[in-house]
């Protein structure tokens, strides 16, 4: 795995493989979700790859009424930034909250995986599988 490129086609690779990943700078300690090729602090191109603990704590969110087709039939559904214990911030979809109004900021989430599922007829772009979060049971 170490030798995979430092892109957004391998992190979701990794999340197929059920695992988050980030790349960090390994001159400056810089940790980048999703990886770059480069890093926008030092712009050094030594990198290491990074499993994440996928824990952190919701820092903002929208609630989307409107689906993208992927998602069509899960509305509503909240899109939160999640801030990762490790610092990065990443987007996801925050799964089994009935009411979508009863996401807090500052709730701990964690992060889990799904498959993509069935498409709609007449959808052909690739189907990864997605990470997703849910809220910790404590704390
Ligand atoms: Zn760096």
């Amino acid at each position: 795995m170490e030798d995979r490129e430092f892109t957004i086609e391998s992190f979701y690779k990794f999340v197929g493989e059920r695992k988050l990943m980030g790349a960090r700078c390994r001159k400056c300690g810089n940790l980048m979700v999703p990886p770059r090729p480069v890093c926008p602090k030092c712009y050094s191109r030594d990198m290491e790859w990074v499993e994440l603990s996928g824990k952190g704590i919701v820092e903002s969110f929208t609630i989307i009424h409107v689906p993208t087709v992927l998602l069509k039939g899960r509305e509503p559904y909240t899109v939160a930034v999640v801030k990762l214990d490790e610092g990065p911030r990443i987007p996801g979809i925050v799964v089994g909250v009935q009411d979508p109004n009863r996401i807090k900021i500052g709730d701990r989430v964690e992060v889990d995986f799904e498959e993509a599922g069935e498409l709609p007829p007449g959808i052909t772009w690739p189907t990864w599988p997605r990470y997703i979060f849910v809220r910790s049971s404590h704390g």
